[in-house]
C-alpha cells in the first residue's frame, strides 16, 4: 500500500546530474567555491505530523493524500526517509540584500529532495523549508517556525488561485519539535512550534545563483548555469548561445514585469526583494514579511526590518525589479561580447511592465481597452481618491463593479453642477461605504473629488459601449473578492499554536475561488478589523521566521 503512495513521484534529477557539486559531503557553514549545490541530507525529526496539503499540487503530482496516508506523507515531507531517486541538495547563490551585495547565501534551510516528472510531463523540483542545516546555514539554525510556514503554505497557494506567477506548496507538516526565535529581535527569545513546508516549483533557481558564479569570476560555470537553465526552462528558445542569452534575458525580464503587473493588481507587498528572492522563472518566491494591502497606501510595507528605508514598499516594487534585474545583467556581462543587449533587454522590462500595466488597470476599471491619456488621467485620479481615506482597495474595486454609471449631462437633468456632483458623489460614498476604515476623514471635498471621478468614468464606460453586466463580470475576474488579509494568516496562526488546524483548512477553501462570491465565507472578505491595526502579525512582521 505505502509502496504504491509514492509510486507515481519519478525522479529525474536534472541539476545534480549535469551542474558541478561541491566535493564536500559534511555538513558544515562554508564558502563553497566552483559548485552550483551541496549534497545534504534533511535532518530527523522527532514526530512528523502532517498539517495541510494542497490538493491540487498532491494531484498533480499523482499523489493520495487522506488520513490513512497522512503519517506516511509526513515522513517523506519532512525529510524522515527518502525515497529512492531521491537526490538531496542545497544550491549555492549570493544576493544583493537591501541593495548591498551580501556574497554567499544560498539554501540555508532549504533542501531540495529531487526533481520528478508528474504524470502529465511537468518537470517539478521538490523543496524542503526548514528541515535543517545545510553548509549555507551561516550563523542560523537551518529550521523554520510554524508561524511563518504556515504563512508560506497559505500564501503560495493562494497566489496560484489568483493567476499569480508563484512557487507552489504540497504539504505543511509540524515536527514536533521547538524552535527558538525572538520574533522582534528585542531579546524576547520564544520556544514556538517548528514545522516544514514542502515547496514545488519548475525551479528554484534565483538571480542570486548567476550572481555568485560571476562575483567569484567562475565564468565558465556561470556559462554553464545558463545554459542549463535555457535547454531545461526555457527550451523554447533554441540552443545555448550569444544570441540565445539575449533572447533569454528579455524573457526573463518579461516575465519579471507580469509577476509585479500581478503583485500590484492584487495588492501583494513581497516584503524582502532582495536578488536572492528573485526566481528566474519570474514566479513570487520565498513568502516571509509579505504582506496584503488592506488601505491603498503605495508607501506600505509589512516588514517591520525595513521600516526606516521602505525600500520594499507597494508603490516601489516596479522600481525594485527594474534594479535587481539591473543586477542580474550585470552578473550576465561576462557572457556577452557587446551589452547592449542587456540594455534591450532592461528597456523592455519597462515596455512590459508598462504595457502590462495598463491592461490591467484597464481591466481592473472594467474598459476594454486602455486609452492614452484619458484612462491614464483617470486611473491617476483614482489612485489619489484611494488615498483621501483609507479606502479598502480589495473592497473597492469589488464595489466598482456595481456603480450605476451615470452618463447624462446635469443640464439634461435640469440639475445645477454642483447639485449633479453632490449627489453622485452622495451615493458613491455609499456604494463603497465598506471600504472605508476612518469614514470620519470623508469630507465635502472628497465627495465632489469622487463625484466627478465617478461621472468622467461613466462617460468612458458609455464611450466603451460595455453592458453593464459585461462590466460586472469583467471586473471581476481581475479584481478578487478573497485575499489573504494580513489578520487572517494571523488568526490561523494563534488558532494552530494552539493545536486548532480548522482555520488554516477553511481559508485555503476559500482562497480556492478568489473571483467567486462565496455566501457562507462573507467574513473573510470583510475590511480588517481594527483591533489587527496594530497587532504584530497582522501588519507589522519581521525577517525572524
Ligand atoms: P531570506 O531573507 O529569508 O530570503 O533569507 C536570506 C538568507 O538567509 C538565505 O540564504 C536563507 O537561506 C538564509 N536563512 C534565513 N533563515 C534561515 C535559518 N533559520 N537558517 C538558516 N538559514 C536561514
Ligand atoms: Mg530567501
Amino acid at each position: 500500500m505505502e509502496s504504491d503512495l509514492f509510486a507515481r513521484l519519478t525522479f529525474d534529477n536534472c541539476f545534480t546530474r549535469e551542474l558541478p557539486a561541491d566535493p564536500e559531503a559534511a555538513n558544515f557553514r562554508r564558502q563553497v567555491r566552483a559548485a552550483c549545490y551541496s549534497r545534504v541530507q534533511p535532518t530527523v525529526v522527532r514526530e512528523p505530523r502532517l498539517v495541510a496539503w494542497s490538493r491540487e499540487m498532491a494531484e498533480e503530482l499523482g499523489l493520495t493524500i487522506d488520513d490513512s496516508t497522512a503519517p506516511a506523507i509526513a515522513e517523506v515531507f519532512s525529510g524522515n526517509r527518502l525515497l529512492t531517486g531521491m537526490d538531496p541538495f542545497a544550491m549555492c547563490y549570493g544576493g544583493h540584500q537591501f541593495g548591498n551585495w551580501a556574497g554567499q547565501l544560498g539554501d540555508g534551510r532549504a533542501i531540495n529532495l529531487g526533481e520528478v516528472v508528474s504524470p502529465a510531463g511537468r518537470h517539478w523540483t521538490l523543496q524542503l523549508k526548514g528541515a535543517g542545516p545545510t553548509p549555507y546555514s551561516r550563523t542560523a539554525d537551518g529550521l523554520a517556525v510554524l508561524r511563518s510556514s504556515l504563512r508560506e503554505f497559505l500564501c503560495s497557494e493562494a497566489m496560484f488561485h489568483l493567476g499569480v506567477p508563484t512557487t507552489r506548496a504540497l504539504t505543511l507538516v509540524t515536527t514536533g519539535e521547538q524552535v527558538v526565535r525572538d520574533m522582534f529581535y528585542d531579546g524576547n527569545p520564544q520556544r514556538e512550534p517548528g514545522a516544514i513546508v514542502c515547496r514545488v516549483a519548475p525551479s528554484f533557481v534565483r538571480f542570486g545563483n548567476f550572481q555568485i558564479l560571476s562575483a567569484r569570476r567562475e565564468t565558465d560555470l556561470l556559462k554553464r548555469l545558463v545554459d542549463f537553465t535555457i535547454r531545461r526552462d526555457f527550451g523554447h528558445l533554441g540552443e545555448p548561445g550569444e544570441h540565445t542569452y539575449a533572447r533569454w534575458f528579455a524573457e526573463v525580464c518579461r516575465l519579471t514585469a507580469e509577476m509585479i503587473v500581478h503583485w500590484m493588481r492584487v495588492g501583494f507587498v513581497h516584503g524582502v526583494m532582495n536578488t536572492d528572492n528573485m526566481s528566474i522563472l519570474g514566479l513570487t518566491i520565498d513568502y516571509g514579511p509579505y504582506g496584503w494591502l488592506e488601505d491603498y497606501d503605495p508607501t506600505w510595507t509589512p516588514n517591520t526590518t525595513d521600516a526606516e528605508g521602505r525600500r520594499y514598499r507597494f508603490g516601489q516594487q516596479p522600481h525594485v525589479a527594474m534594479w535587481n534585474l539591473a543586477q542580474l545583467a550585470n552578473a550576465l556581462a561576462p557572457l556577452f561580447s557587446d551589452t547592449k543587449p542587456l540594455q534591450d533587454g532592461l528597456d523592455g522590462y519597462a515596455e512590459s511592465f508598462n504595457s502590462g500595466w495598463q491592461q490591467m488597470m484597464a481591466s481592473r476599471m472594467g474598459l476594454r481597452s486602455w486609452q492614452d491619456p484619458d484612462d491614464k488621467e483617470l486611473a491617476d485620479e483614482l489612485m489619489l481618491i484611494l488615498q483621501m481615506v483609507e479606502t479598502d482597495m480589495t473592497i473597492f474595486f469589488r464595489r466598482l463593479a456595481t456603480v450605476n454609471v451615470e452618463s447624462s449631462d446635469h443640464r439634461v437633468r435640469g440639475e445645477a453642477e454642483s447639485e449633479y456632483l453632490q449627489r453622485v458623489g452622495i451615493s458613491g460614498v455609499e456604494t463603497f461605504r465598506d471600504s472605508y476604515y476612518v469614514p470620519e476623514q470623508i469630507t465635502p471635498e472628497y465627495k465632489i473629488r469622487l463625484g466627478q471621478w465617478l461621472l468622467s468614468y461613466g462617460r468612458r464606460i458609455s464611450t466603451d459601449g460595455t453592458s453593464a453586466e459585461q462590466r460586472r463580470k469583467q471586473m471581476n475576474s481581475v479584481n478578487p473578492r478573497y485575499v489573504l488579509r494580513n489578520y487572517l494568516a494571523q488568526l490561523a496562526i494563534d488558532q494552530a499554536t494552539s493545536g486548532k488546524m480548522s482555520l488554516i483548512h477553511r481559508l485555503l477553501d476559500v482562497l480556492r475561488r478568489p473571483y467567486e462570491e462565496q455566501p457562507d465565507a462573507d467574513e473573510f472578505s470583510a475590511k480588517r478589523p481594527e483591533w489587527a491595526r496594530t497587532r504584530a502579525g497582522c501588519s507589522m512582521l519581521s525577517c525572524s521566521s
